[in-house]
């Protein structure tokens, strides 16, 4: 029986120190906040996505880094064998559209309970408010882990055969995943690649944007550009907010994108008639105005448009508001239908760490075996979850690679 420490008590952490315990090892889990998973609390807003009903194959696509460094640990407890445990463990669960799985109750607090509940009859030491501090080594493998246990600030050491960290990324700081064991790492010799926000919306520098805040788009089709090569284009829903855009086609374009500045921004498009061809909405446009032939401009697009985009368009379009629909010219309707198919704006970065609701980047995969999660620095040293260098696009994703890194790490201390 090996003297196993878990830091982390989220997604991965919990997965982790089930799979050692179930393995019969003596494992204590370490949790810097006041309860475990705080994360999992919100997320699926609440109702947590905790997999997705794919085939386990097709999972792959869905990662933007590294998604061969997951091959093991997904085909060692998939998507299958994740629903399988929560099941065996009293937790009923659905699927809903996109094949993502939740728990029947919409309630991400039964994926905790089930796990808490699993982790107690187990017999897992959990020391909540207790923060891992610094990791020792002797000849290449790790020996002693050190915490610090609040409100009273003592120092705790633990002799360990196996450490499994499972800090998280840096997004949501406020629910534990504050990027502290990147610079453990960093001190035992690990390389974090460059971290940044991902699945988190973007700042853009037209003041239109804002001024149609709170409207969202439906059955649109975004496009972004670097210069003139075309990044990511994809049909959905957008939002437009106080900073700029977000909803899912802003979110999973996050991820997708290189990073963009003030200085080095990306050019978006959105066309906000995909369903109709150049040519029918030019007809379609030539009979509103045919028909309102005696109207003003400005009431000509009502049936078109959202009443909120509708100032923005009829600004941008440059036609005097107060024209009659008879007096616009052939050259003002082609300039209206270019602003219908590609409605232009200017990405200048992203929304911080507080709004991603992953993180790009971490403990580069090179260092990690991926058949074990075990470091290939410290012997005795494993990784599970989000500090890895993996992201994914939403659809309960992000938690599957939690789930399976920590149970690959769990069987394999
Ligand atoms: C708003 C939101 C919604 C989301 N919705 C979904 C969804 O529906 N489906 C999905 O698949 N993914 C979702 N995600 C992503 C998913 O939550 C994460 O990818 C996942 O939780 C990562 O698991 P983890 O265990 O690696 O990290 P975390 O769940 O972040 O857990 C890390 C834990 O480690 C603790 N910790 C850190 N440092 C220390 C230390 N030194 N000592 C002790 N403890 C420490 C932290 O307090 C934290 O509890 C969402 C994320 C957000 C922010």
């Amino acid at each position: 029986m090996a003297k196993v420490v878990v830091a982390g008590g989220g997604a991965a952490g919990m997965m982790a120190a089930v799979r050692a315990a179930e393995r019969g090892h003596d494992v204590t889990l370490l949790e810097q906040n006041e309860k475990l998973g705080k994360k999992v609390y919100i997320t699926g807003k609440g109702r947590c996505n905790l997999t997705n009903g794919c085939d386990t194959e097709d999972i792959f696509a869905q990662f933007q880094s590294n998604p061969r460094f997951l091959y093991s640990s997904i085909y060692t407890f998939d998507n299958y064998r994740v629903m399988d445990f929560f099941k065996e463990h009293g937790l009923k669960l659905k699927e809903e559209r996109g094949g993502r799985i939740f728990p029947v109750s919409d309630h991400a607090s039964d994926v905790i309970r089930t796990l808490s509940q699993y982790l107690k009859q187990l017999r897992v030491e959990v020391c909540l408010q207790t923060k891992l501090i610094s990791v020792k080594t002797k000849d290449g493998r790790v020996t002693e882990a050190e915490a610090i246990a609040y409100p009273g600030k003592e120092k705790k050491t633990w002799p360990v055969d196996g450490l499994i960290l499972a800090g998280g990324g840096c997004s949501y700081p406020q629910t534990g995943s504050d990027g502290n064991q990147f610079a453990l790492c960093q001190k035992l010799g690990h390389t974090v690649t460059p971290l940044r926000p991902a699945l988190v919306p973007f700042n853009t520098k037209e003041d239109y944007i804002p001024q149609m805040m709170g409207l969202s788009l439906k059955n649109v089709t975004l496009t972004i550009f670097d210069g003139k090569k075309r990044l990511y284009e994809e049909f959905g829903e957008m939002l437009f907010t106080h900073f700029g855009v977000s909803g899912p086609l802003v979110l999973s374009a996050s991820s997708k994108v290189r990073e963009c500045t003030p200085q080095r921004p990306l050019t978006a498009q959105i066309d906000l008639k995909p369903a109709l061809d150049q040519e029918k909405l030019d007809r379609r446009l030539q009979r509103m105005i045919s028909e309102g032939a005696n109207k003003q401009f400005k009431n000509l697009l009502s049936g078109l448009l959202p009443a909120k985009m509708l100032p923005v368009v009829i600004s941008l379009s440059g036609i005097d508001p107060e024209k009659k629909g008879n007096a616009i010219t052939k050259e003002e309707r082609a300039g209206l239908l270019k602003l219908l198919k590609a409605f232009p704006f200017t990405i200048t970065g992203t929304r911080g760490f507080a709004e991603a609701i992953i993180t790009k980047g971490g403990i580069s995969v090179k260092e990690v075996d991926p058949s074990t999660m075990e470091s290939k620095i410290i012997q005795g040293l494993y990784f599970a979850g989000e500090m890895l260098d993996i992201d994914a696009l939403t659809g309960g994703f992000n938690l599957q690679a939690a789930w399976s890194t920590g149970y690959l790490a769990g069987e394999c201390v």
